[in-house]
């Protein structure tokens, strides 16, 4: 018997584990973890933000509690804030052009050097008594008995926190289902990742990852440069179809510069009536993107979205267009024929405001990769403040809505402790 069992080691998990063992007498906790190491954005890029409210979904966060939340994880994630020089300039321009240039305070270790921070958390846990179970699975809850049940195993808990990350939407929902516990899905960012070269969007070399909020709700999103890669995450419709949304990462300063940055130009799309579901929106947007480039996603140059024609194996790199694609496996198309209307509007016209801030970003050889996908959580009816769903029962990080971002998952996983402590747990 555990007094506290935790599904999934991101950083919601983690945040909770950490926060459970500054009760005295430390709780006996179990961490249970699918993969061999934790997932999701502390093992790919790693930018850590330390400013309200990036990550924090401000219908549940306000700027004290995220802020107090922050200052008591930096001694345990020793993030080394980045400097950032000379932004007046950009941020006058934006402010002309009614646009908000974010200042941030953020750390970026980059994909190699965050399984190190993940080693580090995990083997400090560990040398605290917390158990580690990997490469097992929670599949189910049976809240009567309190007992976890796994692909190997069952475990009755005291307490069970739930953080199973993006990836586990699919099992948080049949959870909820199956809890009887109602959520709402309604919200869903689409848009493209805008690959470069460096000398084409020289603010980065000044701000790692500007963040622009644009009218109509687009915005910049998980900048990457130096050692930079678009990359491809899988993903599986009920029916058991695949659709890939792209993504960007980098490398720390140990790999070789490739001179080449990716960032996410997304809109937000929240449905209100009728009520669609923000997933069911994007599957069927991941789909048309895959009929349309072959079973992969799309990529297109500037200089050929902008004369109205698709992009072609046979002139993607040549003259101008002189940097081959870092997703060299995406086919080359016209992003038009896939997107809906509004949000491609939305979006070139912010890449229009983009490129009068930051002169060159609409460089003809830029590459539009097509679709990326932001889901939203199925967000759980809470009970409380702490983000209990049931008794004894508490749901916490990207999958149940209560972040976007590593720190703020963290941070989720924080309050649910402190719901742990404040219920005698
Ligand atoms: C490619 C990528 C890059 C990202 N980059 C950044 C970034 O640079 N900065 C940033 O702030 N955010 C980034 N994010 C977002 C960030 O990853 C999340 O906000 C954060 O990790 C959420 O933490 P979490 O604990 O809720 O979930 P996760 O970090 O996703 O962790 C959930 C864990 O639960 C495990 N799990 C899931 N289901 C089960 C199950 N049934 N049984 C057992 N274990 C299970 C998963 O394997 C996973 O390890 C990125 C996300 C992705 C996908």
């Amino acid at each position: 018997m555990h007094d506290c069992v935790i599904v999934g080691s991101g950083p919601g998990g983690l945040g909770a584990a950490y926060a459970l063992l500054d009760r005295k007498p430390s709780p006996k906790i179990l961490i249970i973890e699918k993969q061999t190491v934790s997932s999701g954005g502390l093992r790919n890029d790693c930018k850590m933000n330390f400013s309200y409210p990036i990550g924090f979904p401000q219908d549940l966060w306000g700027r004290a509690e995220a802020e107090r939340c922050l200052a008591v994880m930096q001694p345990i994630l020793k993030p080394e804030i980045m400097p950032k020089r000379n932004l007046a300039v950009y941020s006058e321009r934006a402010q002309r052009l009614g646009v908000d240039l974010l200042h941030i305070e953020q750390a970026h270790l980059g994909t190699d050097r965050g399984l190190e921070l993940i080693r580090r958390l995990t083997s400090g846990l560990s040398e605290r008594g917390v158990e580690f179970r990997f490469e097992e699975e929670a599949l189910e809850i049976d809240a009567e008995r309190a007992v976890l049940r796994t692909n190997r195993s069952e475990y009755p808990y005291g307490r069970l926190v739930v953080a199973p990350g993006r990836g586990g939407f699919g099992f948080l929902k049949k959870l909820m289902d199956d809890l009887g516990v109602s959520y709402i899905d309604h919200i869903v960012d689409i848009g493209v990742r805008v690959e470069t070269r460096m000398d084409y969007y020289p603010i980065v070399r000044d701000y790692y990852d500007p963040k622009f909020h644009f009218p109509d709700k687009v915005r910049t999103f998980c900048t990457n440069s130096r050692r930079a890669y678009v990359v491809k995450e899988k993903y599986q419709t009920r029916e058991g179809r695949t659709y890939f949304s792209v993504n960007g990462h980098a490398f720390s300063e140990r790999r070789r510069e490739n001179g080449l940055v990716n960032f996410a130009m997304l809109k937000t799309v929240r449905f209100t009536e009728p009520l669609a579901s923000g997933q069911d929106f994007a599957v069927m947007l991941g789909l048309q993107a895959m009929l349309m480039g072959g079973g992969q996603p799309i990529m297109q140059r500037v200089g050929d979205f902008r004369l109205g024609r698709r992009s072609k194996r046979e002139d993607f790199n040549h003259d101008l267009y002189d940097f081959p694609p870092s997703l060299a496996s995406c086919t080359p198309g016209d992003i038009s024929l896939a997107m809906p209307a509004k949000i491609l509007r939305g979006i070139w016209k912010s890449m229009k405001l983009l490129d009068t801030i930051v002169p060159g970003v609409l460089h003809p050889s830029t590459i539009l990769y097509y679709p990326e996908i932001k889901l939203y959580a199925n967000k759980p009816a809470f009970l409380d403040r702490y983000f209990r769903v049931k008794d004894g029962i508490y749901m916490v990080g990207d999958g149940a809505g209560t972040s976007r971002g590593i720190t703020a998952a963290w941070a989720s996983g924080m309050r649910a402790a402190e719901g742990i402590a404040a219920d005698g747990g």
